[in-house]
């Protein structure tokens, strides 16, 4: 059967008003025969996810908020617009798993895209995966989950959809990829890759959102200029590609132009390289094994002309450590991780502690919180919410006015 003759994909978009969500509906306009939305999401954004409901013609729409979502509903209605819009977490988990849906985009940031993703997994999804944090507290859930319900869990994460594309024997997520010796992390280096360590502590939120390749939400952009985004990331690949910590290593290459590497054990070394848009990635897993236009435009070799490698440095980047020592102790100890930089990157940006306060309230809560051996949901839920409450009490203590701007 041809593409011409069948019907288009169904898609809901966890998270569509945010970065990912965005870049994933520019690709979805592209190519209205292939896909078609069925349902968006967004926390509080109302007023864009209502222009996106006049744009894209949902079957559903949630707003986390009850009262947003009975305004939305209101102003759906009075442009004669029949998309249901419902509200909550009950709400998300409907829309993951619409029958419409065959395809579910995981495009929430942090913990909060974790039960709807889950859900979607259950309910047997081709899951596009760009939340990289449930999958850091509990990566062994999501691979147990989608072998049990057969849904086909795709990397959006540049990094990790890159590796997806080296696998020479096809992917599975969680399966061991026969004969690679090593899975190489490529990493931008951020904002600050080459501040002075004693100008850190003064950086605003500002400084650090402004990343030199990539345009993205807040919270990945604060942790892409202390490198916990690489942190989370090393964890996120152990568990998409069945591999312990040791065989990631981490490289920094300040182009964003090779998104990753895989080294294989003849020698080998297979790379992704493309322009830093996300776009590719998404395109990619969406019509994966198929190829499809994503909008983004050439790579120009010569232009680019130099690629640079190097080590990460950390000492000054203290938050790799604090991920590696966290993947090593295993359990809850990431979902810990996981919970504690939320709360510090949060703290950062409303400007309540300074840059490189954040991996000091990490340290404080993974010192004071021992990590737990069971890792079923409750016992992950449960230290995330113990993670959040011990890191709201390491910020207290270090809460003072913060001077900040002077690079
Ligand atoms: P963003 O902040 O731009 O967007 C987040 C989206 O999630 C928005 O639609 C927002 O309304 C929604 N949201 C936020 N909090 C919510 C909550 N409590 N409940 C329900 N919805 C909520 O973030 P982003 O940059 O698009 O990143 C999304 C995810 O993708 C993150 O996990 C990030 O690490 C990952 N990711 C992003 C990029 C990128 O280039 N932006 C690259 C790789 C991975
Ligand atoms: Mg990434």
């Amino acid at each position: 059967m041809t593409r011409a003759t069948q019907q288009p994909r169904g898609v809901t978009l966890l998270g569509s008003t945010g970065s990912i969500g965005l870049s994933t509906l520019d690709v979805i306009a592209r190519h209205p025969q292939r896909y078609r939305v069925v349902a968006l999401t967004a926390n509080t954004q109302g007023e864009r996810l209502f222009e996106q409901c006049l744009q894209y013609r949902p079957e559903m729409a949630v707003l986390l908020d009850p009262a947003a979502a009975e305004e939305l509903r209101a102003k759906l209605r009075a442009v004669g617009l029949t998309t249901q819009v419902l509200s909550g977490l009950e709400g998300l988990t409907t829309v993951a798993t619409l029958p419409e849906a065959a395809i579910v985009v995981a495009a929430i940031v942090g913990a909060a895209g974790l039960l709807p993703t889950l859900a979607a997994v259950r309910a047997g999804k081709r899951v596009l995966f760009a939340n990289k944090e449930p999958l850091v507290m509990c990566g062994h859930l999501f691979i147990e989950e989608a072998r049990r319900s057969g849904a086909e869990l795709l990397p959006v994460d540049s990094e990790h959809n890159a590796i997806f594309q080296c696998m020479a024997d096809g992917f599975r997520a969680g399966r061991a990829p026969a004969a690679v010796r090593r899975i190489y992390l490529t990493c931008s280096g951020g904002p600050f890759r080459s501040t002075p360590v004693e100008a850190l502590a003064r950086v605003t939120p500002e400084q650090a959102c402004a990343h030199p390749n990539w345009v993205m939400g807040r919270k990945i952009s604060v942790d892409s200029a202390t490198l916990m985004n690489k942190g989370l990331e090393l964890i996120e690949a152990c568990w998409l590609f069945g591999v312990t910590p040791d065989r990631v290593e981490i490289v920094i290459h300040p182009q964003s132009i090779i998104h990753s590497l895989v080294e294989y054990v003849d020698g080998s070394v297979l790379a992704q390289l493309g322009n830093p848009d996300m776009r590719t990635p998404i395109a990619h897993a969406l019509a994966w094994p198929e190829r499809i236009e994503s909008g983004v435009k050439s790579l120009d070799l010569l232009e680019i002309a130099r690629l640079e490698f190097a080590p990460p440095d950390r000492r000054r980047f203290p938050c790799l450590d604090l991920a590696y020592e966290a993947a090593a102790a295993s359990g809850t100890a990431p979902a810990i991780l996981n919970a504690a930089n939320e709360v510090a990157v949060q703290a950062f940006l409303d400007r309540r502690i300074g840059f490189t306060d954040i991996p000091q309230v990490i340290a404080r809560v993974r010192a004071r919180l021992p990590a737990g051996r069971d890792v079923q949901l409750d016992a992950i839920l449960a230290d995330d919410a113990a993670a959040r409450a011990e890191a709201a009490r390491a910020i207290a203590v270090l809460e003072r006015p913060v001077q900040q701007g002077v690079r």
